[in-house]
């Protein structure tokens, strides 16, 4: 099933996630159902907050990257009670877009390697690390369980640039086709 996805401006997307345990309802479910919403919409990666759980999963798959990234071969993961040991290396400026933010992209600065723990789809623990575009869709993935957006990491001057753009996604002025959930759309003249 797709699931509709929460626009910029929606609270939840500004929750700090929760880990989970192998009690929470339906999870086989929802890791479906997010692979298939990340899919239809173009995604390479879906945080479980952006269709409205506030809770610490992740889905990923990097595979479209796979001609100009060579790591991104064989990068299909779920990652439950997803935490970041540590970042390394260098800081990297890479365009990052957002499907809760559609249509703006932004140069983004962040380390290149990462550690971090999290449990599969089994709740077996893993700790690995990962570099380049891996890391990148990881970074921006966990930010949506730290409750934050990657538009929060531009310069105050983009930030005022972007604002009214901000904006409008969030009363739903944005040409966008896949489902989303505008936070600030005047219901009545739909
Ligand atoms: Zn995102």
């Amino acid at each position: 099933m797709i699931l509709t996805i929460n626009a910029y401006g929606h609270p939840t997307l500004r929750k700090i996630a929760k880990d989970i345990d192998k009690d929470y309802p339906n999870l086989d479910k929802l890791i479906a159902d997010m692979f298939e919403t990340m899919y239809f919409s173009k995604g390479v990666g879906l945080a479980a907050p952006q269709v409205d759980f506030p809770i610490r999963l992740i889905v990923i798959d990097t595979i479209p990257f796979k001609k100009e990234y060579p790591e991104a071969m064989d990068m299909k993961k779920i990652m439950i009670n997803a935490h970041i040991v540590e970042e390394s290396g260098n800081d990297w400026l890479y365009n990052e877009g957002c499907l809760s933010v559609p249509n703006i992209h932004e140069d983004i600065l962040r380390k290149s390697k990462i550690k971090i723990e999290y449990l599969d789809e089994n709740f077996v623990e893993h700790v690995e690390e990962f570099e380049g575009i891996n890391a990148r869709v990881i970074q921006h993935e966990y930010d949506h369980l730290e409750g934050k957006l990657f538009v929060d990491r531009v310069s105050p001057l983009k930030k005022m640039i972007l604002k009214r753009k901000l904006t409008d996604i969030s009363k739903g002025i944005v040409d966008v086709d896949y489902k989303m959930n505008f936070p600030f759309q005047n219901k009545r003249r739909r």
